[in-house]
């Protein structure tokens, strides 16, 4: 398949890109490079512009036969959304229109769409089943949440048949070494800790240990970036096999604290990584497992990288190797 991925010089776009490459697939790719990295790109046709340009979204589809779109083009950081809702609605409500309605006017029908388990807010059950309710507690999740709706309205007006994959806490890196995560500024738990063991931060700070969970700090259900990838391309799959427009989870089912986090990193890495308790962050929420037995049974998906020590060795192996990251 030619494949469009937007966003895919970012973190887990560039993991999707180097997926499809090595499944065989063609591979375009469209940033606007703001939070992507050029250098993450093993491969495919990059054009740098914005998803809400018309004229970049003119010369992508008709100077390639694009199949199939995958959309991670967004901005995600949960605690900017609350500052800056207008932000997060205008760029991740309004590409992905801008990006549905040039996907209508070139009539291709399918699109895998990056979502979030943002989308839930306070869960009322664990594991989250897709069904559960929605009701985000910050404009990131909504935006998501947004889209998703759109989606099902395009599907039923212009038949572009869509999968809405909800991803729970991406993690790790490439086994190959070559790509991995570089977020600036880092936000995330496992690069953050890894910063800390690499003596680039004194320490790392965790956000509240009076959750109410057995040590009392957060527990997150931490899933691979390849992994997510692979799910994605089994998505595609299914959808050009006639199936229909459906919402997944995508997580490993499993549970871990922050302290636990930080423990099998020390464990990993062999240093004895400083944390400090600090003041709950806002937003979380105490608990984020996923079941991912639809994604299971439906899609055929195995994540191979089910256990958090293989993960953080992933990601142990890119951030040593890579002290600034993409940076040269
Ligand atoms: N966290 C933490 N210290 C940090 C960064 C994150 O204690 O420096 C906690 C955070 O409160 C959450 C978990 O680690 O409970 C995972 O956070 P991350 O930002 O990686 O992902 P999120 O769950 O927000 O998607």
């Amino acid at each position: 398949m030619k494949i469009l991925v937007c966003g895919g010089a970012g973190y887990i776009g560039s993991h999707m890109v180097a997926y499809l490459l090595e499944n065989g697939h063609d591979v375009i790719v469209l940033d606007n490079l703001q939070t992507g990295h050029k250098d993450s790109l093993l491969g495919g046709k990059l054009y740098i512009g914005n998803l809400k340009d018309n004229e970049i979204l003119d010369k992508v589809f008709t100077e390639n036969k694009i199949d199939a779109v995958i959309d991670f083009a967004a901005n995600s950081l949960v605690g900017e959304s609350v500052e800056n809702p207008l932000k997060y609605f205008d760029n991740n409500i309004g590409s992905t229109i801008k990006l549905l309605e040039a996907m209508n006017k070139y009539n291709v029908k399918y699109i895998v769409f990056s979502s979030t388990a943002a989308t839930y807010g306070e869960p009322e059950n664990i594991p989250i089943l897709e069904q559960d309710k929605t009701f985000p507690t910050n404009p990131y999740g909504e935006s998501k949440l947004a889209v998703e709706k759109i989606l099902k309205w395009c599907d039923r007006a212009y038949g572009i048949k869509y999968t809405a994959l909800r991803y729970f806490n991406a993690c790790g890196a490439h086994i190959n070494g070559k790509i991995g995560e570089d977020h600036r500024p880092e936000s995330h738990l496992i690069p953050i800790i890894l910063q800390a063991a690499l003596g680039k931060r004194e320490k790392i700070m965790i956000f509240g240990d009076d959750y109410n969970t057995e040590d009392g700090t957060c527990v997150r259900d931490y899933v691979h970036v390849s992994d997510l990838a692979s799910a994605h391309l089994l998505a595609l799959e299914r959808l050009r096999n006639g199936g229909e427009s459906k919402i997944y989870n995508l997580g490993n089912g499993k549970g871990f604290s922050v302290k636990e986090v930080v423990d099998v990193a020390r464990m990993v890495t062999g240093i004895n990584i400083k944390a400090e308790i600090a003041e709950r962050r806002a937003g979380d929420p105490a608990t984020l497992i996923a079941s991912s037995e639809k994604a299971i049974k439906e899609l055929g998906w195995k994540p191979k990288f089910n256990s958090l020590e293989t993960i953080i060795e992933t990601a142990w192996n890119w951030h040593k190797n890579h002290l600034n990251g993409y940076e040269k």
